[in-house]
């Protein structure tokens, strides 16, 4: 059975699309979209030789090697232009190294139309990469899952416009403003204020004071949508 964490992810893939998982690991993601009628062509990509493996021997022992072609490769570099991928997902991975795949092959997004991203953490980085690059957030989900919460990004092309607090929190979790949110960004805050009690008493610097600064201004980012009353 797949996680509720990937379950999430594979919710966002349109029926009938080329779908290219990168940074795979055993595949299940594809494997479970195949069987589940969702789509009958897919890519799974691994830079890593070892779970590079583990999708191949999954993919065979699934027999569905007819529909899942499994390729090592570096990010993006797994799309062949031929393979006419419309729809990528990332997912369990570092928000700033979902970005940096993103960014190394921009040519292989050309026929890309959605994409589904599951940071671990650091969403913010990819809000951001997705203005530079004219895709919008269409959907966005936050979940908790083994006592780890975890936020799925679903991008289209477009233009947005997006506040300083909707890059950090995001659009979407800010409306909905689920319990799941509540506490994620309610243990954040509480870190903040940490960092700052640790370095009440430090000298004056330069970096110092910016720190202060930067904390401050996060936990008054984050305040202010949670004490905000519908
Ligand atoms: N996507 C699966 C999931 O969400 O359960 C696996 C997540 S696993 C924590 C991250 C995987 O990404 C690892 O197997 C790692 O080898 C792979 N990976 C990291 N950087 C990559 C890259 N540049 N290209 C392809 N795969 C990469």
């Amino acid at each position: 059975k797949l996680s509720k964490r990937l379950e999430t992810v594979a919710s966002f893939v349109p029926t009938g699309a080329v779908v290219a998982d990168i940074g795979s690991d055993h595949a299940y993601l594809p494997c479970y979209l195949v069987h589940n009628g969702v789509v009958t062509k897919a890519i799974a990509g691994e830079v890593v030789k070892g779970p590079f493996d583990s999708a191949l021997k999954q993919v065979k022992l699934e027999g569905l090697e007819d529909n899942i072609t499994v390729r090592l490769a570096d990010g993006l570099k797994a799309i062949e232009e031929s393979d006419n991928v419309d729809t990528i997902t990332i997912a369990g991975m570092g928000g700033p190294l979902i970005v940096s795949i993103l960014e190394k092959n921009p040519h292989a997004l050309k026929t890309v139309t959605r994409l589904i991203l599951q940071p671990n953490i650091h969403a913010k980085v990819i809000r951001q990469w997705a203005i530079r690059n004219q895709w919008a957030v269409l959907e966005e989900v936050i979940l908790k899952e083994d006592e780890k919460i975890y936020e799925v990004l679903v991008l289209q092309r477009g233009e947005m416009e997006l506040t300083e607090q909707e890059i950090l929190l995001g659009k979407h979790l800010i409306a909905s403003k689920t319990d799941v949110f509540i506490e994620k960004w309610s243990k954040e805050i509480d870190n903040w204020k940490r960092i700052l009690t640790s370095i009440e008493r430090a000298d004056d610097t330069t970096d110092i004071v910016k720190k202060r600064e930067e904390v401050t201004h996060k936990i008054q980012l984050v305040e202010e949508v949670l004490n905000h009353e519908e």
